[in-house]
């Protein structure tokens, strides 16, 4: 057909407008993502999916820490994947490494110990600090200062599906403290005496146990021991203040004084799931099942309508939930 210059629409010369939502219309949160600089090809991949599935649309920041400055090729890396502000810290010596009051002997006869007992991560003291620096520190960075939620997300990790809502804002408008996708069971071996101390902190200080606790999911029998549950905390959407706060504060500092992060391998993930579980309400913590994630060998798929909602590139028949190991079901069977 003839082009009819005189009829054709105006070529138009606005500047496509920007999908970033105006900043008020975002919750109080970041992203955090602690690495090495030789973790980047897998920092990468998991950030740009995340941009790719959810942020986009956000304009989320990212906060990236690393207890060794980032190397400019890092920052290269990652800054070319996002028009969302990153910020790249360092983690404070007093917050990373092994505290001298630590007895090196004995924690060197707890990792030897371990090894023995074919545990991963038993003989390595920087897992260590980083277990320890999850647990009681990284919600403290300067950086970290300005937010109240975070999603941490590690290097090498799959989004499967579009998040087409804003996790944040639901955390923030049900009140919730702490999201998971995967849960499941720890190694005893790593926290033989984990379970002890939290019993003795809770005789301490019974008032801070909530009185709508999730105890049913951490206790097979009313408390005497510890079934080993946990979330997976590689993948968390939670709320600082709930760690800033005095329960938390006080029960890191009785764990931190016993020195099992050192005599024994404790992990950030029991430690965050037992204090959630203990000193907020139930229905305070959340499950996504609408999330769909992977790391290592073990995935969350969803099923149904999220699936389809999600465009999940995952298997739906492949997942974790319900399978030997998981926790899921304990922590559904609070609920019924
Ligand atoms: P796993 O998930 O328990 O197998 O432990 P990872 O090796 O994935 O470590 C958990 C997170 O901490 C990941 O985001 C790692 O990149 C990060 N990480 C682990 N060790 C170190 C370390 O020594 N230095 C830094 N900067 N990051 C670390
Ligand atoms: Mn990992």
């Amino acid at each position: 057909p003839e082009v009819r210059l005189d009829t054709a629409p105006p070529v138009s010369v606005e500047p496509t407008p920007p999908v970033v939502a105006e900043p008020n219309a975002r919750a109080n949160a970041t992203f955090v993502l602690l690495c090495r600089n030789n973790d980047v090809n897998g920092a990468v991949a998991s950030i740009q999916q995340m941009e790719d599935r959810f942020n986009r649309k956000h304009g989320y920041p990212w906060v990236l820490l690393n207890d060794e400055p980032f190397t400019d090729e890092f920052k290269n890396r990652v800054r070319i994947l996002t028009d969302a502000p990153i910020h790249f810290g360092q983690v404070p010596r007093e917050h990373w490494h092994q505290p001298d009051w630590v007895d090196e002997d004995h924690a060197k006869a707890g990792r030897e110990k371990m090894v023995a007992q074919g545990i991963i991560y038993a003989g390595s003291v920087s897992y260590r600090n980083m277990c320890r620096y999850n647990s009681g520190f990284f919600f403290h960075h300067e950086l970290l200062q300005p937010y109240r939620y975070y999603w941490r997300v590690e290097p090498d990790v799959k989004f499967f599906c579009d998040v087409n809502y804003d996790p944040f804002k639901f955390m923030q408008d049900n009140k919730k403290i702490y999201g998971y996708t995967i849960s499941l069971v720890e190694w005893e071996a790593t926290i033989p005496s984990l379970w002890s101390t939290v019993k003795e902190f809770v005789a301490k200080h019974p008032e801070y146990v909530s009185p709508d606790n999730s105890l049913a999911f951490l206790s097979d029998d009313g408390g005497n021991s510890y079934n080993l549950c946990h979330f997976w905390s590689n993948f968390e959407i939670a709320d600082m203040d709930f760690w800033r706060g005095e329960a938390y504060q006080k029960f890191f500092d009785y764990l931190e004084s016993k020195g099992g992060f050192y005599y024994e391998r404790w992990g950030d993930a029991p430690v965050h799931s037992i204090a959630a579980a203990l000193f907020a309400r139930k229905d305070q913590i959340h499950f996504f099942r609408d999330i769909g994630y992977r790391h290592d060998n073990f995935q969350h798929c969803p099923s149904g309508n999220d699936w389809v909602k999600g465009r999940c590139s995952c298997d739906p028949n492949d997942s974790f939930d319900y399978g030997p190991g998981s926790c899921v079901k304990k922590h559904e069977e609070l609920f019924l």
